[in-house]
């Protein structure tokens, strides 16, 4: 009988074990499944390892969800913004610029009008939003923004993963929004889906459900030739198709006898390490903390963070009553990271200047999540790279998916949908995924 071996019990690994018809087992390294959609409750708070909504595009994601989570499931309508000149600018910045001092909204404006042509597909970041945006709302937004998130220049990043992420208004829209203070919702995420208790861990909880799971093992070594991998413990399990959801440089540190090209490719991968600060607090007023948004992005030098978020905004059962609860992001290189008391001493100040904290507050409980590769670098040698890679991979029956091991910015969604696939056409179910995928949401 074939076997096939999943690595990691995170969204991707469980969505695999979910869809496949044949038998699998699933290795994860830690003592409980979930990955990054894990969730800790503590002190009465229920924190994930920083926000992790549902953005659901699709009707068979929709119905999927909905079949796995029962009626334990809230639809939300976004309320997101961007922080800057100490103002709430509506989320997505370029689409409402009523809200910004008329000499940015001037500069923005104009710049958009007299805005350079179209860039080739191998432009920069920044030389695409110039020729998409104009060079004010790069300057006050696109720039900033993107640098602090990726912790590159935004000469390095390419345009390549924008396409599903950065809403590109029209011209009419742009001055609509400039001119008057409109609801008007752009972009990917205008309504989300949450659990509505146990964090999205409830999520991976009902995917994980009767799977073959084995924790608390970490796959150390993989040999290709004999196709097997070798545990922590030192058992060798033997594999016809191993699938891993593990970071794509990881799968190849593991592997022993990387053929030179496929050493030079792992060496082009890049990406960042993010750490997310989870706050629990009382709060001394009633009034909703920054007005009752959900999550807010902070392009500005003077706040370390590039987001913060508010469960208890989101759905209020998150947090203990008369308290509020928040996520805060903030991004780095990979390696060495401040001590997580700077951090935590960097973000409280941070909160207290934008006015989330009000300084009578009192932090009741504090978790972190630290995500030692959390962004995959977008610059101009990753699509080589990774083509290569996975072809290498797949030459050995290896597949390499997900957010990480696919090597690529993407969401919950996308890794349910690329692992129903991969189930699909390993031939581990019979038809009902290729029904399921034919029948998109209208
Ligand atoms: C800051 C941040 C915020 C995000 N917010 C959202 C959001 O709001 N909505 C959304 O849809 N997506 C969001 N995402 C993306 C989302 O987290 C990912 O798309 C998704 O979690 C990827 O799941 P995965 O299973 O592919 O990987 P992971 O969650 O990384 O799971 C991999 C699993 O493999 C295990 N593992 C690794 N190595 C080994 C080994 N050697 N042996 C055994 N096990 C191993 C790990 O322990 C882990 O459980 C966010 C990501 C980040 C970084």
């Amino acid at each position: 009988m074939s076997s096939t071996i999943v690595i990691g019990a995170g969204i991707s690994g469980l969505s695999f074990a979910h869809f496949s018809k044949k038998p699998c087992i699933v290795l994860e390294k830690e003592e409980t499944a979930g990955g990054l959609c894990r969730s800790v409750i503590q002190n009465g708070f229920t924190f994930d390892a920083s926000g992790h909504f549902l953005h659901l595009h699709h009707g068979w994601t929709e119905r999927l969800v909905r079949k796995l989570l029962d009626d334990n499931l809230a639809a939300i309508r976004r309320n997101s913004a961007i922080f800057t000149n100490r103002t709430f600018v509506p989320y997505p910045f370029q689409a409402n610029l009523y809200h910004l001092p008329t000499k940015i909204k001037k500069e923005c404006l104009l710049s958009f009008i007299e805005r350079p042509s179209p860039v080739n597909a191998d432009a920069n970041f920044l030389q695409w939003s110039h020729a998409t945006f104009g060079s004010g709302i790069t300057r006050h937004f696109m720039q900033p923004y993107n640098e602090k998130l990726w912790t590159v220049s935004a000469r390095r990043l390419t345009a390549d993963w924008t396409a599903p992420f950065v809403p590109k208004p029209s011209l009419a829209d742009l001055i609509e929004g400039a001119l008057t203070d409109r609801t008007k919702q752009f972009g990917y995420n205008t309504r989300f889906f949450y659990p509505a208790h146990g964090g999205i861990q409830a999520l991976v909880n009902a995917l994980g459900r009767k799977k073959n799971i084995r924790y608390n093992t970490n796959v150390r070594a993989i040999n290709i030739k004999n196709k097997y991998v070798e545990t922590n413990a030192g058992d060798r399990l033997h594999f016809d198709t191993l699938v891993s959801t593990q970071p794509l440089y990881q799968l190849l540190d593991s592997i022993n006898g990387l053929p030179a090209a496929i050493t030079t490719a792992r060496e082009k991968l890049d990406w960042n390490s993010v750490t997310c600060i989870n706050l629990g607090v009382r709060r001394a007023t009633r009034a909703p903390v920054a007005g009752g948004r959900h999550w807010v992005y902070f392009p500005e030098k003077e706040y370390p963070f590039y987001r913060a978020g508010v469960y208890s905004n989101i759905l209020p059962s998150l947090a203990p009553r008369g308290c509020a609860s928040f996520y805060i992001e903030t991004s780095r290189r990979p390696g060495k990271r401040a001590s997580l008391e700077e951090l935590y001493e960097r973000a409280r100040k941070g909160l207290l200047k934008c006015g989330f904290l009000g300084a009578a507050d009192r932090i009741e409980t504090i978790q972190f999540a630290d995500i030692p590769c959390a962004y995959v670098i977008y610059d101009k040698h990753r699509a080589a790279a990774v083509e290569t890679i996975q072809k290498f991979l797949a030459a050995h029956n290896i597949h390499s998916i997900g957010r990480y091991g696919a090597w690529k910015y993407s969401f919950m969604e996308e890794s349910i949908t690329n692992a129903a696939t991969l189930a699909d056409r390993e031939g581990q179910d019979e038809g009902e995924i290729v029904g399921i995928l034919n029948n998109p949401s209208p």
